[in-house]
């Protein structure tokens, strides 16, 4: 079955000979997760003619919509302050662990949704340093997502250390020989993206982990870009501290909460810095004084998106029904479809590709690049095809596998050639 998904392995010689749409035809015939994708709501007034962005902001599911309606009749309306005692507050907790069971390869315990990435980053970050005093510091590579230098830069300067930047290829991304020789006796924390939002590079996370620990430091993974596209084990990779988006490849919706993970090991040491009342032992005792709740109810601050969490439940149910194998299966012959298009169709329109060529080495989306791109992107959106536009002249093309079909994938890559050409 695994074979029949490479479309390179049947590839012919001579590429204009390729019957393109047939064989994305073909390659949706014998999709194991093609029943997903009618799992998705389309928009009654949908112009949508291939989304492929869905590691960007992922598609919402028809149970979504059913199950945010009933939630608000029934434990919104129906319950009202009692949702709180009936069990909203363990929600963040249950739905965390079972994330890390289907997605993140974290035992239970260790999972809480709530929060932004961008504020998990700066509490887990605080959490981190602080368990390494005298080293001072942080090492973060130079391509790392926007936020994730920001907060590093930002807790830096808050606490007197030093960011070690680790210079890094944009059409790569964070390798172990590039790391080894920023780690020292000063190490305290290495932050690295699991997949790198812009060339797409799929980090070895257990050799980055395995090399920062034997410096002494700890890791703080970002997944923002492979939850939900890419296997993770974070307890078999022996990382400490983790967090990511709930909004790309987990379609929980714009601003749905992320999560944080925090190791068994640490949680009883580690305090993160936003002492709120709901990350308090005993929170409706209202006691004087700040005493951390135990476990990673620890690691919340305040009151948990409980709205937010009723898409992300709807998600995992559908996760729930495949296995990450399969995912990554159909993700890797999604981003290879893509590449040989892009190889066949738009390489001689002097586009190149900026994504890892060899499969294992990428996650989930590919990135394009030519003079001109943004104003292509802007046609391409006008029109309903939907990638998105990085600085500088780049496309990502983020195939989301629950919900993109191959046929998806060549309308859009066909439209992306016309409008090319349209504006040259
Ligand atoms: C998308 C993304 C974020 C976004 O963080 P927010 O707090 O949700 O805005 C952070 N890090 C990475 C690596 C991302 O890809």
């Amino acid at each position: 079955m695994t074979d029949t998904l490479r479309p390179t392995d049947v590839a012919p010689s001579d590429p204009a000979a390729v019957d393109w749409a047939a064989r994305a035809a073909a390659l949706d015939a014998d999709d194991p997760l093609a029943a997903h994708v009618a799992e998705f709501l389309v928009g009654p007034h949908s112009d949508v003619v291939a989304y492929l962005d869905g590691n960007s902001l992922g598609r919402p599911l028809r149970a979504t919509a059913e199950r945010m309606a009933a939630f608000i009749d029934e434990e919104w309306a129906g319950r009202l302050i009692r949702g709180w005692t009936d069990g909203w507050l363990d929600r963040p907790l249950e739905l965390g662990d079972r994330l890390g069971e289907l997605a993140l390869g974290a035992a239970p315990g260790q999972v809480v949704l709530g929060d932004s990435t961008t504020v998990w980053l700066y509490k887990l970050a605080r959490a981190g340093v602080a368990q390494r005093p005298g080293r001072s510091e942080i090492v973060v590579d130079t391509d790392n997502f926007p936020t994730d230098r920001y907060v590093m830069d930002g807790i830096a300067g808050e606490l007197g250390m030093t960011v070690r930047w680790v210079e890094t290829d944009p059409e790569l991304g964070l390798t172990p020989e590039l790391l080894a020789p920023a780690l020292g006796p000063q190490t305290a924390l290495v932050v690295f993206s699991h997949v790198a939002y812009r060339s797409g590079y799929l980090a070895d996370a257990r050799a980055l982990t395995e090399l920062t620990h034997a410096a002494g430091g700890l890791v703080l993974a970002d997944l923002s870009h492979s939850v939900g596209s890419v296997p993770v084990e974070l307890d078999d990779w022996g990382v400490d501290l983790a967090t990511g988006c709930g909004y790309k490849y987990l379609n929980g919706g714009p601003g749905a909460p992320a999560f944080g993970y925090v190791r068994a090991e640490h949680q009883a040491a580690m305090s993160q810095p936003i002492w709120g009342w709901l990350g308090r032992k005993d929170s409706f005792v209202m006691g004087a004084g700040y005493e951390k709740a135990d476990g990673i109810r620890g690691f919340v601050s305040g009151t948990p998106p409980i709205l937010g969490l009723v898409p992300l439940a709807a998600s995992l149910e559908q996760l729930g029904r495949a296995t990450m194998a399969e995912v990554r299966t159909k993700s890797t012959a999604l981003t290879t479809f893509a590449v040989d298009l892009s190889d066949a169709w738009l390489a001689p329109l002097g586009v190149r590709l900026t994504t890892p060529r060899e499969p294992a080495a990428r996650g989930g989306h590919i990135t394009l690049q030519r003079a001109g791109f943004r104003e292509v992107n802007d046609r391409l959106w006008a029109d309903g095809v939907i990638p998105d536009y990085r600085n500088p002249d780049a496309i990502r093309i983020g195939l989301a596998p629950l919900s993109t079909t191959f046929t998806e994938v060549h309308r859009g890559l066909a439209a992306l050639r016309d409008a090319i050409r349209d504006v040259d």
